[in-house]
């Protein structure tokens, strides 16, 4: 079993490259353990190796760590949210990197007893079978949310294309980031979108060369008890 310390380390060291590469500053880029694949133990050796961050994309798993962990912890919620089941988790995360259509804003506003800090899941690539408002839609798609006083859109959420060809990778990142500085500079109240949440363990260098200010990190960092065992 890889120690995730070491994982962590080596992670930690590439981004520190390419961050320098582009000139940014790694203190702006921060690591989501994706514990989705792990067991809560797992979980809790990410937080005792330093990581504060974890991403959970299933709401019962998601339940079951937040009951048992106590450690401190910020919680992102990465997975499509199903609307019949946000009133269950809701309350229990920091985080929503999945709002992608009006009726999940609608019953977030219902449910949410706090303002939630989501990120606009974003289908940059227009694939089919990927979640996500398309770009042309973005703006009109947060302009329409200004109406839901528990939601502030704190950035942008994509997943890549599952391909070999960073280029196509690269596009897709670099179409986020203007879309992001798009929103930003338009200075909506409820959406002061500064935050772009991309890359995952085959693609986070690329993200942050691109500008990734969270990169969500599951094999690469914690690893895959479903697939190892
Ligand atoms: C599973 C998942 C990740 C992490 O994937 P790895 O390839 O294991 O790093 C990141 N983001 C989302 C939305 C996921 O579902």
């Amino acid at each position: 079993m890889t120690l995730i310390i070491n994982n962590l380390q080596e992670i930690q060291q590439k981004i520190k490259k390419v961050a320098t590469r582009v000139g940014r500053q790694v203190e702006d880029v921060s690591i989501i353990a994706v514990t989705k694949q792990v067991s809560t133990e797992r979980a809790i050796e990410a937080l005792d190796a330093g990581l504060v961050q974890l991403g959970e994309n299933r709401p019962e798993s998601l339940l079951e760590k937040r009951a048992t962990i106590t450690e401190r912890a910020t919680w992102h919620y990465i997975g499509s949210m199903q609307t019949r089941k946000v009133k269950q988790v809701i309350n229990e995360i920091d985080y929503l990197h999945s709002l992608d259509r009006i009726s999940l804003a609608e019953e977030i506003e219902k449910r949410a007893s706090h303002i939630v800090n989501c990120f606009v899941q974003v289908n940059v690539s227009g694939e089919e079978s990927k979640h996500g408002v398309l770009p042309q839609e973005v703006i009109p798609f947060i302009e329409q949310l200004v109406q839901y006083s528990h939601i502030r859109v704190v950035g942008l959420m994509t997943m890549a294309p599952n391909t070999e060809n960073q280029e196509v990778v690269r596009d897709v990142f670099r179409n986020l980031k203007n879309l992001q500085l798009e929103v930003e500079n338009n200075g909506y109240a409820h959406a002061p979108c500064h935050d772009l949440s991309m890359g995952m363990s085959n693609d986070y260098e690329i993200a942050v060369e691109e500008g990734a200010t969270y990169v969500r990190i599951g094999t690469a960092l914690v690893g895959n008890e479903r697939r190892d065992s």
